[in-house]
C-alpha cells in the first residue's frame, strides 16, 4: 500500500436497522478523524441489506445524527442496496471460475452436520456440496431446493495487521469455512457487500468498530478471489455497558437522540470522545477543531462506558478480559 495520495479514501458505513447509539458515534468520529486527517475522500455508505431490520425511518435517523454531531462526507450518500447487480455479478464470476458452489443445505443440516464452535454467522459450514453440482440450475433441479451460493475458501493461514490491534494470524478454513456469497433468495451476503462496496469506492482503509474485527479474513479472503487491493483496517475499541456488555442496537438511553433530548451537545460528546480517542484535552469542540491533532497510533487499546450522569466516559469497573483485545464473535 503505497503513502497517502489523491486516490486515498475512507468511508462511513451505518446499518439502519436502529438508532446510532453513543458506539456509533465513537467509531464514526475516528473514522472522520483519520480520513480527514489524511485528505482522504470519506463517502458516506448506508448499509440496508438486511430489508427485514432496514427501514426508511432508521435512515432518517442516520442522517440526523451524523450531522448533529457535526459529521460530513464528499459526494451524495448511498445506499447498499443499489448495488446489489454488481455484487450478484461478482458472485456468478467466482461461480465460472470453480471459486464458489451451489449449496443445498438447510440450516438445520449445517447445525447437525458440524459440532464446532458456531460463530455469529451461525455453524462454520462443512463443506458438505462441495463438488457436489455443476452449478445453480443443475443444484436447483436436483434437490428441488433453491440453492445459496458458497466461496470456495482455500487452505492456509492467512495474515493481516490491523492498525490498532497488532498483526493476526487465521487459519482461513477453520475460522471462516466456506461462507454464503448469495443467500438461497439470491440476495448478496453482508461480506460480499462490503468488499464489493469498498472496492467500487476506492477504499484504501477501513476504519470500523471492533466487533468487525473477526469477519476481515473473510473479506480479505474475497479481495484476493475477485482481484482486488486490501485496504488497510483499523478496528476502533468498542464503547460498552456499565456492566462491560457490548452495546446493542438498542442501548436504552445511550442513542444520539436520547442524549440530545435529555440536553447533551454535540460539542460534548465530541469532546467526550476525544478525550478517549488520544486527542488533546479540551473540554468541548467541533469534529474540526480536533483534526489536526489526530493521531490513529495514539487511540488507547480496550473498552469505555459513557456515564451518563458525568455525561463523560470511564474504564469499566473491571479489569478487562484479554478477550477485549480480541472481540468475541
Ligand atoms: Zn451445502
Amino acid at each position: 500500500m503505497s503513502a497517502p495520495s489523491t486516490a486515498a479514501a475512507g468511508r462511513l458505513a451505518p446499518s439502519p436497522s436502529g438508532r446510532l447509539h453513543i458506539g456509533h458515534a465513537r467509531t464514526f468520529l475516528v473514522a472522520w478523524w483519520r480520513a480527514r486527517s489524511r485528505q482522504a475522500k470519506l463517502t458516506l455508505r448506508i448499509e440496508d441489506l438486511d430489508a427485514g431490520r432496514c427501514s426508511q425511518e432508521h435512515i432518517d435517523g442516520v442522517l440526523e445524527d451524523l450531522e448533529w454531531l457535526g459529521l460530513d462526507w464528499d459526494g451524495s450518500w448511498r445506499l447498499q442496496s443499489t448495488g446489489l447487480d454488481q455484487m450478484r455479478a461478482q458472485a456468478m464470476d467466482l461461480a465460472a471460475r470453480g471459486l464458489a458452489y451451489a449449496c443445498t443445505c438447510t440450516r438445520k443440516e449445517i447445525a447437525a452436520a458440524q459440532s464446532a464452535p458456531h460463530g455469529e454467522e451461525g455453524p462454520r459450514y462443512p463443506g458438505t456440496c462441495r463438488g457436489l453440482y455443476k452449478d445453480l440450475d443443475s443444484a436447483r433441479r436436483s434437490s428441488g431446493r433453491e440453492p445459496a451460493l458458497r466461496v470456495l475458501v482455500p487452505e492456509g493461514e492467512l495474515h493481516f495487521v490491523d492498525q490498532l490491534h497488532g498483526t493476526r494470524a487465521v487459519n482461513v478454513q477453520e475460522t471462516c469455512g466456506d461462507f454464503p456469497l448469495l443467500t438461497r433468495g439470491g440476495e448478496p451476503s453482508y461480506q460480499l457487500a462490503v468488499v464489493v462496496d469498498d472496492a467500487r469506492d476506492g477504499v484504501d482503509e477501513v476504519v470500523r468498530g471492533g466487533d468487525l474485527l473477526d469477519v476481515t479474513a473473510r473479506q480479505i479472503v474475497l479481495q484476493r478471489l475477485l482481484g482486488y487491493s486490501t485496504p488497510r483496517y483499523a478496528h476502533v475499541p468498542l464503547i460498552v455497558d456499565a456492566q462491560g456488555t457490548r452495546l446493542a442496537k438498542r442501548s436504552a438511553g445511550l442513542t444520539l437522540a436520547e442524549l440530545r433530548a435529555r440536553g447533551v451537545r454535540p460539542s460534548q460528546l465530541v469532546g467526550a470522545v476525544a478525550r478517549i480517542s488520544g486527542l488533546p484535552e479540551a473540554q468541548e469542540g467541533r469534529p474540526h477543531d480536533f483534526c489536526a491533532a489526530f493521531d490513529l497510533e495514539r487511540i488507547p487499546a480496550g473498552p469505555w462506558w459513557y456515564d451518563t450522569d458525568a455525561s463523560s466516559f470511564r474504564r469499566p469497573p473491571y479489569s478487562p478480559p484479554e478477550a477485549w483485545a480480541d472481540v468475541p464473535e
